[in-house]
């Protein structure tokens, strides 16, 4: 036995039962289309769901801060990090998600992990949805607090799990659009039950932002409940099309969190060049709402094309799961579509269920309904062949 046999073992594992994993090396922006693995094709998985990552003006933009700032930032946030950049993005979105104030962190991920242990303490609850995203488990598994899993979406379980612990303090989080279902959040049930019970409410806006509203300003846009979130949180690597997390809401929640949050205090803060590229981005959003609108079109048009060719497919938003089961048969159909020129990530376990292996469509503002149709007879064909096996 060698100290590595443990793994070989576990990793042979991961092979038999085709939940093995390995990276796509892309040669080019991320766009509707790119260079993947040599070859030229139609993406149809990309976060980038405005098609911001390659945008000519968010590029000069950002160019243009890193001639004058340059590249690292040189420190954490409360030490030498934090440039005039920093606190300029934090005010453009705090004036997008309509708050007080913003606090970026370096990654999605970060955030959750360190606002949701920060706003928690031992004693507390948190109650979370059963299909909230890793990093908001993650970040619960950081917190001292109970953890009590509600059923997905589920008010009506949510509301018999605090009744469970009468009078104890906590937060109740989930994701604003869940990332691997594509469905939104009750928000107005989670809101009420958050206020009579007197606990924190807190959204994860990643997959929202961008995405859902009338102007994309996300889920309570689209309930037309502005400011009714006491933690909004999000990312800045989806439609925004850069990369880094923040959080917003009162003056006192970013205090406490600046004071508080791990992630944040003890991490070099981001490079000015990405905080430049999500200004210039976000500005895109709040100035540009046809760019929104046409991600919505699009999300219409495909989930139209799938049911014509015979494809269960619902979403409002850019995340339309096309559900397979298998985990093999999904790699299989995700290998035939490449043949095809298409690419579309096959998602497994852990990420999801065991035995609900699914194709994750995501939808750009910039495909056309040309390549939409493109996408829909491929993957019609693909899961037809796939089906002869
Ligand atoms: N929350 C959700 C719902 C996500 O889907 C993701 C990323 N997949 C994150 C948080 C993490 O964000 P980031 O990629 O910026 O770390």
């Amino acid at each position: 036995m060698s100290k590595w046999s443990r793994m070989e073992k576990e990793l042979e594992l991961l092979k038999e039962k085709n939940l093995f994993r390995n990276m796509t090396i892309f040669d080019s922006a991320q766009s509707t289309q790119v260079m993947v693995e040599g070859e030229q094709r139609y993406l149809f998985s990309s976060n980038s769901y405005l098609d911001m990552c390659n945008d000519s003006k968010v590029k000069e933009y950002a160019a243009g801060v890193m001639d004058e700032y340059g590249i690292g930032s040189g420190g954490s946030r409360l030490t030498t990090g934090t440039s005039r950049i920093h606190i300029q993005l934090e005010a453009v979105i705090a004036a997008l998600k309509k708050r007080e104030a913003a606090l970026v962190f370096n990654t999605g991920y970060m955030a959750n992990a360190g606002i949701i242990s920060a706003l928690t303490r031992k004693g507390d609850v948190i109650y979370s949805d059963e299909l909230n995203h890793a990093s908001i488990i993650d970040g619960c598994r950081l917190s001292k607090a109970d953890l009590v899993i509600y059923r997905h979406n589920d008010m009506k379980d949510l509301e018999k799990k605090i009744r469970a612990n009468p009078g104890r303090c906590g937060l109740i989080v989930s994701d604003g659009v869940f990332s691997m279902d594509g469905d939104i959040v009750n928000l107005p049930g989670l809101v009420e039950l958050a206020n009579r019970y007197e606990l924190l409410s807190m959204i994860d806006e990643a997959h929202a932002t961008g995405v859902i509203g009338a102007t994309g300003r996300g889920t309570e846009e689209y309930y037309s409940m502005e400011g009714s979130v006491d933690v909004l949180m999000g990312t800045l690597s989806k439609s925004i099309g850069s990369e880094g997390g923040f959080v917003c809401g009162s003056h006192t929640l970013i205090q406490y969190l600046i004071n508080k949050a791990r992630s944040f205090l003890f991490s070099t803060a981001l490079s000015p060049v990405s905080m430049a590229a999500s200004i210039q981005g976000i500005r895109q959003i709040m100035e540009c709402p046809q760019r929104v609108r046409k991600l919505q079109d699009n999300i219409r048009y495909c989930c139209e094309a799938l049911k014509k060719r015979g494809i269960n497919a619902f979403s409002e938003t850019a995340i339309i799961p096309v559900i397979i089961g298998d985990e093999g048969r999904a790699m299989e159909i995700m290998e035939l579509l490449k043949q095809r020129s298409y690419y579309i990530s096959a998602i497994r376990y852990p990420t999801v269920a065991k035995g609900s292996a699914r194709l994750r469509i995501t939808l750009m503002s910039s495909h056309t309904p040309k390549e939409i149709d493109g996408l829909a007879d491929a993957l019609a064909a693909c899961m037809m062949n796939a089906n002869e096996r």
